[in-house]
Formats: C-alpha cells, structure tokens, sequence
C-alpha cells in the first residue's frame, strides 16, 4: 500500500515524540512492505517564528494532500500572554476545521504493568477500556459572538457555546458505530439541566439510537460523569459528549491509564472515496514546556497514534496491532520514561521509540 502521511512535530516535546512516532511508522512500513512517503509542516509557535501566523496556508495544502497527518503538540510560553487568535494553540484548531475532523477518539484502557503509576485503587483501574469520543469542531471554541468588549467595570467576556442537529447526530453516530464492535453500550454526557445546547444533544442522541437497536444508551450529566469516571471508571464502554466536555474529561480520563502522556487520539471526520477516514493523528498530551529537550518525554502517546492512523485512515489492522502489542512489550519490560515512575533508571524518549521497533 502506498501511504502519504504529513509529519506535524510542532512545539516543544511534540518534536521529540513525533520523531520516535515517525520511527515507528517507517519501521513498520518497511517490516509490512508498505510504501511509505513523509512530507512536513509547520504548525504553532515555530510556525509563528517561521511564517508570521500558527496556520500556514502550505502546511493547510499538505495537510489536505496527504492521507493522514500525524501532528505532536503545540504551545511555547512566549506567547502565553497573546491574544487568543493569533497564539500557537489557534492553528491546532485551524487544522482541526480544516480536515473537516469532527470526531476525536481518546482510547482509555489500563495496562497490567501501569497499575501503580495510576493516581487511583489497583482496583478500581484493572480492566478499564473504554473510548471517549469528543465533538471537535463546534461548540464553544467556535461559536459565535466572542470576544471581550467594554472598560474598567463593564469590561465583559463572551464566548457562545451553539450546537446544530447535524453537527450532534453524525458524532452520535460514529460512537454508536464504534459501540457495535465493542461492548455495545453508549454514555452520552450533557448539561441538560441547565443548557439548552445539550437539551437539543440529548433529544438528538435519542433520536439516533433507534438505528443501532443492538446497543444500549444511557445519559449521564458532566458533573456527574467527572465523579463516576473516578469513583467507577470500568462502567464506561464508549462515551460522548460535546467539545469542551471532552476536553476536560479526556484529560480526567488520561491520568486514570497511568500518565497523559500514554494517550494516543485520532480526530476523523468524512470519508475518501476509497472508504478510508480522514484523520489526524497525536497524542492528547501538551508541548510540556516543563521537560522539553531532556529527552524525558513519554512517546507512547504519539506512537499509540500511529497505530490508530494504520486502524483508521489505512484499515492495516495488522500493522495497528503490531504496534499496540509492541507497546506493550516494552511497559511489560519496565524500561519507560520517569512519568511512569519505573523501578530502575528511567528510560529516554529515544530508548523507548528504539525498544518499540525492536519489539516489532
Ligand atoms: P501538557 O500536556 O503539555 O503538560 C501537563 C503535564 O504533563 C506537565 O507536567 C508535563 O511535563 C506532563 N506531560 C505531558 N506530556 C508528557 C509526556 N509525553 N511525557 C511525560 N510527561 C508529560 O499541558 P500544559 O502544561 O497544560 O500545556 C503546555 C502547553 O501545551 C500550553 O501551551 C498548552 O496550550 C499546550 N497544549 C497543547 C495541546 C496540543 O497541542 N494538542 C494540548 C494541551 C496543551
């Protein structure tokens, strides 16, 4: 199979997680005897540096281009007191619109050896799985007005959190979709009590459920669904909800698997023509400014997104389990970075992308 993919590094430690995903990939390619051909973008603070503006059109006509994009992290704290417009984290969301991404999946799944490194009960961790599928490109992080206006006293913040039918229902659906090969159970997230947004998410939820008769439905309100995610974590199979729900559930989510930065996503949305999604691939962790360029940062989570981009963009169901079980492989051995806090010396970035590819 030929495969195009984009390589976004981006900021930070999404450069030096990128490189050992990018490792993995052309590893496995050539294991699998897949064609494989890199091109790359610039994307956040470097891309400001480079170009002017976190988004360049180049990087926009790449990302278009390719089959997939593989993406790291954005975010330099130069220019966390910048407007909000012109800041690294505004081309995360440029691309997301820009591939027409609607849906991002966060894998949660608890690995045997990471028991201990999980803030939570042995317990309460084993045999967590489930999938949280967050609305990527509506909600409050796009609507409008927005904006702050007015002075002194009067001075005023607006964002506008708006939903359409079509943008609830075609999420709804990919997680019920998902649901079916999995254990069959959907857990839609909502406010409804109190926002007309999720009134409108929860009537169009029950709206589609009929068409999957074969998986069972529950609602569960955001606040609620914040304390059951650590007092019960293993009731959830696949969970969904609206963008800034997702946003910070998945980050409650992450810590449960043991360290963010073992969390893979994949954002898709339409499909090609060949049936293929259309995806953009990184791990749910941040640039961390605090351990980049220490070649400490944990790269499962970028590497785990290089499995989810031969799942869901290339249907290699082969190679995505190759590189999930070498995974596991190497958390088994013990020989991992600082963050999950193993018994001996920690392992570097490199040791680990290096261990991943030797497994496979
Ligand atoms: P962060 O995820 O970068 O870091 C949070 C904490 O987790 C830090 O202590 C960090 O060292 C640790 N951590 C994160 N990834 C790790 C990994 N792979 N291995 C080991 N430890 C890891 O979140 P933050 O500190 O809130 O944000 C830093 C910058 O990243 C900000 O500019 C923010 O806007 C940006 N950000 C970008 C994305 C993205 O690009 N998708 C996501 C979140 C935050």
């Amino acid at each position: 199979m030929n495969l195009n993919v984009l390589i976004v590094p981006g900021d930070g430690i999404g450069v030096e997680v990128t490189k050992e995903a990018v490792r993995v990939l052309e590893h496995t390619c050539k294991k699998f005897n897949h064609s494989l051909h890199l091109t790359e973008g610039l994307l956040g603070g470097v891309a400001i540096h480079k170009t002017g503006g976190p988004f360049p059109e180049e990087t926009r006509k790449l990302a278009l281009e390719a089959d997939a994009t593989l993406m790291g992290a954005v975010g330099l704290p130069e220019f966390d007191n910048w407007p909000p417009e012109k800041r690294p984290e505004r081309g995360l969301l440029g691309i997301r619109k820009a591939l027409g991404v609607y849906a991002n999946l966060r894998p949660v799944k608890s690995y045997p050896s990471l028991l201990d490194s999980s803030p939570l009960k042995n317990h309460l961790v084993d045999g967590v799985d489930m999938i949280i599928v967050r609305e990527l490109t509506g909600g409050i992080y796009y609507g409008t007005p927005r904006g702050i206006t007015g002075e002194g006293g009067e001075e005023r913040g607006t964002n506008t959190m708006t939903y359409t039918r079509d943008e609830i229902a075609r999420v709804t659906r990919m997680a019920f979709s998902l649901a079916r090969n999995r254990r069959k159970k959907v857990t839609s997230v909502d406010k409804s009590n109190v926002l007309e947004t999720s009134q409108l998410w929860r009537r169009v939820v029950c709206e589609v459920a009929p068409e999957f008769p074969d998986v069972e439905l529950e609602h569960i309100l955001v606040d609620n669904c914040a304390m059951q995610l650590i007092l019960r974590p293993k009731q959830f199979d696949v969970v969904v909800m609206e963008n800034m729900f997702g946003d910070i559930l998945s980050d409650e989510g992450a810590v449960i698997a043991g360290s963010i930065g073992m969390l893979p996503s994949a954002s898709i949305g339409g499909k090609k023509p060949s049936g293929a999604w259309v995806g953009l691939y990184e791990p749910v962790h941040g640039s961390a400014p605090d351990i980049a360029g220490q070649n400490k940062a944990n790269p499962l989570g970028a590497i785990g997104s290089v499995a989810a981009m031969f799942e869901y963009s290339f249907g290699l169901m082969k190679e995505a389990q190759a590189v999930y079980k070498a995974m596991e492989e190497v958390l088994n051995s013990g020989k991992t970075t600082a963050d999950l806090k193993p018994k001996g010396t920690p392992a570097t970035t490199e040791q680990v992308g290096e261990s991943v590819c030797d497994a496979i």
